[in-house]
C-alpha cells in the first residue's frame, strides 16, 4: 500500500496533506509513505523531518506517484498531473468539485477515486476527518492577527507612565467556527469584543467568551437546517442594516465570517458604512472567497478604502501553515484509519459506510456522486443538488439521515461557563476538530463525549452553491491565486 504525499502545485498554497507525525502513522498502519521532494518546504517541515519519520523522498512527482493507491493533496491536482498511480488509487483532499466538473470528469477519466474531503457529513463519527471545521478554526484565529497587524494602535489597554491606551474595540459579523475563534482571539489580544448572528442560539456561545452579543428585536432567530443561517427576508435585512450601521462607526477592528449555506455571501458591510469607520480601523472579510461580506471586498487582495483598510484574503488558513497542516493531516489520516484493515495493513474500503459514499466522486471511470450527476445507486449525499441549492437549506444533509449527534464543540461552548471558556481559548484537540472546535471550551474528548448523546441535524460539512455555477469571486480566488497584496 504506497501512499503519495504531493507538494502542492496551486499558486499560493503553502499547506502540505501529511506531516512527519501522520506519515510515522500511517507507516504505522502498514503503509510505505512517499513524500515529494519540498512538499513541506512552505509548512516549514522539511524532507530531513519526513525521511525521519519513515518517508522516502520522491524527486520528482512521477518517482513520488508511480505505483502509488493514495494520493494526499490539499487542493485537487489535475488528471494529467496523477500518471503512474494505480488503476483505482484513492485521491484525497479538498478537491473542490463545484464548478470544477470537467476536472472532476477527468479524475475519473484517469481512473482514480477521487474522494473530497469537504464532503464530509458532519455527524459526531466525523468530527476528527472535519477540514472545513479545522481550517476555519485557524481561519478565525488568522484574522484577528491579521486585523492586528495592519491595526497601528495597540489591542488591550495599556495603562503606561504616559498615558492610558484605550482597547481596541473588534466586532465579529457571524458566530459560526470562524467566528467564535475569531472573537476568543480579540479576547486574548485584550479587545473589547462584540458579535452579531442571525441565529439565536450563537448569542450564548457569544456571551460565554465574554463577548457582547449584538442582535436586534426585529430579527428573532433566522436559523435555518441544521444549525446553520437562512436568508433574511428584505425587512430583516433592512433591521440589520441599520443596527449595524450605527456599530460598526464605533469600531476599529470588524471581522466578517457570515456565510449562508448554498448562496453568495450576506452582504452586511457597505460603502457607507465603511467610510463611517475611523481611519486606521482594519476589516478583515472572511467570506471573501464567497463574493465578500463587505461591499468594498476584493478577494484576494488587501485595500484601504479612506484610511480604512480591508483585507480580503481568501486562504487565510494558508498563511497559518504549520498548525494548518498539522490539523487537515490528522484530519485526512482519521479518515484513512476507516479505509484500511488494521489487521491485514491493508486498504480494505467498505463502500457502503456512509462517509464514504459521501465524499467519493469518482470510481471506476465514472462520475459517481450524486451532486455531480453520478449515479451511484445508494449513496446519501453530503451536500445538497444543484437544485434544491437555490435554498438556504441547501447544506442540509441527506433527506433520509437521522438526526446525529450535535457536535461536541458546539454544545460545549454553549454550556461552559464564560470565565471558563473566555480562559481556556487554546485550539481544540483532535478529538473535537469540528467546525465548532472554534469554541475554545469545546476542546475537551469529555464534553465532546457527553454532548454526543443530544441529537440534532447532521450537517454535511460543504454545501453547493446555489448556482451549479460558483461565486465569480471564488472562481477567481481558485483559480488565480493572489499573487501580491493577496494570498501567499
Ligand atoms: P457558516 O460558515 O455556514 O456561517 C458562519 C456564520 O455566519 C454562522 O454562524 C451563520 O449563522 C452566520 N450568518 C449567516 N448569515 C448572517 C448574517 N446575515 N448576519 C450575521 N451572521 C450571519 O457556519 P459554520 O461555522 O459552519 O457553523 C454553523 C453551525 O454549524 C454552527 O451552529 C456550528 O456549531 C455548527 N457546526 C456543526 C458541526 C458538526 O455537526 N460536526 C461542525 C461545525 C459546525
Amino acid at each position: 500500500m504506497k501512499i503519495a504525499v504531493l507538494r502542492e502545485r496551486f499558486v499560493g498554497e503553502s499547506r502540505v496533506a501529511a506531516t512527519p507525525e501522520t506519515v510515522a502513522k500511517l507507516i504505522g498502519l502498514g503503509a510505505e509513505v512517499v513524500v515529494e521532494k519540498g512538499a513541506g518546504t512552505l509548512s516549514r517541515i522539511d524532507d530531513a523531518q519526513f525521511a525521519e519519520a519513515g518517508a522516502t523522498i520522491g524527486s520528482t512527482a512521477a518517482a513520488t506517484l508511480k505505483g502509488a493507491d493514495i494520493v494526499l493533496c490539499v487542493r485537487r491536482p489535475e488528471a494529467a498531473e496523477l500518471k503512474g498511480v494505480n488503476t483505482g488509487a484513492l485521491v484525497i483532499g479538498a478537491l473542490d468539485p463545484y464548478g470544477n466538473e470537467a476536472a472532476v470528469g477527468a479524475l475519473a477519466q484517469a481512473g482514480v477515486t477521487a474522494i473530497a474531503m469537504e464532503f464530509m457529513p458532519r455527524i459526531t463519527r466525523a468530527q476528527v476527518m472535519d477540514i472545513l471545521s479545522s481550517q476555519a478554526n485557524l481561519a478565525g484565529y488568522q484574522a484577528v492577527i491579521e486585523a492586528a497587524a495592519a491595526f497601528g494602535r495597540a489591542m488591550p489597554m495599556m495603562m503606561t507612565a504616559a498615558g492610558t491606551v484605550r482597547p481596541a474595540k473588534a466586532f465579529v459579523m457571524g458566530a459560526g467556527v470562524a467566528g467564535l475563534q475569531a472573537i476568543a482571539t480579540a479576547r486574548r489580544l485584550g479587545a473589547v469584543v462584540s458579535a452579531t448572528d442571525v441565529r439565536a442560539a450563537a448569542g450564548e456561545q457569544v456571551e460565554s467568551l465574554g463577548a457582547k452579543f449584538i442582535m436586534t428585536e426585529a430579527l428573532k432567530d433566522a436559523s435555518g437546517t441544521g444549525g446553520y443561517a437562512r436568508e433574511l427576508t428584505k425587512d430583516e435585512q433592512a433591521a440589520q442594516a441599520e443596527l449595524v450601521a450605527g456599530h460598526i462607526a464605533k469600531q476599529d477592528i470588524v471581522v466578517t465570517t457570515a456565510l449562508i449555506p448554498g448562496r453568495p455571501a450576506p452582504r452586511l458591510v457597505t460603502k457607507a458604512m465603511v467610510e463611517s469607520m475611523t481611519p486606521g480601523s482594519v476589516i478583515v472579510d472572511l467570506a471573501a472567497e464567497r463574493g465578500g461580506n463587505v461591499e468594498l471586498t476584493q478577494p484576494g487582495k488587501t485595500i484601504e478604502h479612506r484610511g480604512v483598510t480591508i483585507i480580503g484574503h481568501t486562504n487565510l488558513a494558508g498563511h497559518i501553515p504549520t498548525s494548518a497542516s498539522q490539523l487537515y493531516a490528522r484530519n485526512l489520516l482519521a479518515f484513512l484509519e476507516t479505509l484500511i484493515d488494521k489487521a491485514d495493513k491493508a486498504l480494505a474500503i467498505d463502500w457502503e459506510d456512509e462517509l464514504v459514499k459521501a465524499t467519493v466522486l469518482t470510481r471506476d471511470g465514472a462520475v459517481v456522486h450524486p451532486n455531480l450527476g453520478g449515479s451511484a445507486p445508494a449513496a446519501k449525499p453530503a451536500a445538497a443538488k444543484p437544485a434544491a441549492a437555490k435554498k438556504p437549506a441547501a447544506k442540509k444533509a441527506a433527506p433520509a439521515k437521522k438526526p446525529a449527534a450535535k457536535p461536541a464543540a458546539a454544545k460545549a461552548a454553549a454550556n461552559a461557563a464564560p470565565a471558563k471558556a473566555a480562559a481556556n481559548a487554546a485550539p481544540a484537540k483532535p478529538a473535537s476538530t469540528s467546525k465548532a472546535a472554534a469554541k475554545p471550551a469545546a476542546s475537551k474528548p469529555a464534553a465532546a463525549k457527553s454532548s454526543a448523546a443530544k441529537p440534532a441535524a447532521a450537517k454535511p460539512a460543504a454545501a453547493k452553491p446555489a448556482t451549479a455555477k460558483k461565486p465569480a469571486a471564488k472562481k477567481a480566488a481558485a483559480r488565480k491565486p493572489a499573487a501580491k497584496s493577496g494570498d501567499k
